[in-house]
């Protein structure tokens, strides 16, 4: 605990006085670029993984990042997605799983639960990941089967957050762009899914990230779409990204520009320095 109390003070002598403007300037109000739904795992930092800046981003976290559908769970979820959207109105939504994600473990070995009854009836909420999981781990070692499920989940977790009114709203109106992310915390990649080729890929700054398009069901996610079980683990060969893509509507766009984009941001010197 001692860590922690000391780590205030070193933030509040180190990086808030001389970027007081900056966190003076969050009070005025906040214009988030992403909603981040991911894990409550301690080795999962958001912020740290994408750089991101205070008001940067809008977090839902959860064990095993997981989104109730629409009406199933009178919990938190459903209203941090709706002021996401419908208040402060995020434009992307993020929901990245990640590396040895305990959640994914437990929901693959529901024995361990027997102690957590609390996790195990949370869990019900990715029923659909537990059974997806026993159509695409056949065949891989433990941690390729742990790897597959946590990314199937978060395509599961997609879906449900498409069942939210306000996203499937946005969607429609083409305001709202959904992005499945994997984080890797032991080697620091992040990968994302990709549509078009229908796989999983690294996100390499060269390359646009392309979303999961509005009117993609569950039902294309590789283990349902003959994809061999490797496309859940691996990269396999990855073609020119503009050179093998037919169909390039779910790059992601630049965002057009509105009020809330215009507002001028100030930025930490702590970042424009280096
Ligand atoms: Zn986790």
């Amino acid at each position: 605990m001692q860590k922690l109390v000391h780590g205030i003070f070193v933030f509040q002598e180190s990086v808030h006085k001389p970027l007081r403007g900056f966190f003076e300037q969050l009070a005025s109000g906040q214009s988030p670029r992403a909603l981040f739904i991911t894990c409550c795992d301690s080795r999962v930092n958001p912020d740290l993984m994408t750089q991101a800046e205070p008001g940067d981003l809008f977090m839902l976290r959860n064990a095993g990042n997981l989104v109730p559908p629409h009406g199933a769970a009178a919990g938190g979820e459903a209203a941090t997605i709706e002021y996401a959207v419908a208040h402060l109105g995020v434009r992307n939504i993020i929901i990245c799983g990640h590396s040895n994600c305990g959640a994914m473990k437990g929901l693959m070995d529901p024995g361990g639960l027997n102690d957590l009854p609390a996790v195990g009836d949370w869990l019900h909420h990715a029923e659909a990941t537990r059974r997806i999981a026993k159509q695409i781990t056949p065949g891989l070692n433990g941690a390729q089967a742990w790897e597959a499920v946590t990314k199937a989940n978060v395509l599961v977790q997609i879906d449900n957050l498409r069942t939210h009114p306000v996203v499937a709203a946005g969607l429609l109106a083409g305001k709202l762009f959904l992005h499945a992310w994997y984080y890797s915390f032991p080697t620091g990649v992040v990968e994302y899914f990709n549509p078009i080729h229908n796989s999983w890929r690294t996100i390499n700054p060269d390359f646009p990230v392309a979303f999961v398009p509005p009117g993609m069901p569950c039902d294309r996610i590789p283990s349902r779409a003959g994809t061999s079980a490797g496309a859940w683990i691996s990269e396999g060969s990855r073609p020119s990204f503009n050179g093998g893509a037919a169909n390039t509507s779910h790059l992601h766009q630049p965002e057009p520009p509105t009020d809330r984009h215009r507002r001028k941001k100030a930025s930490p010197n702590r970042h424009e320095s280096k």
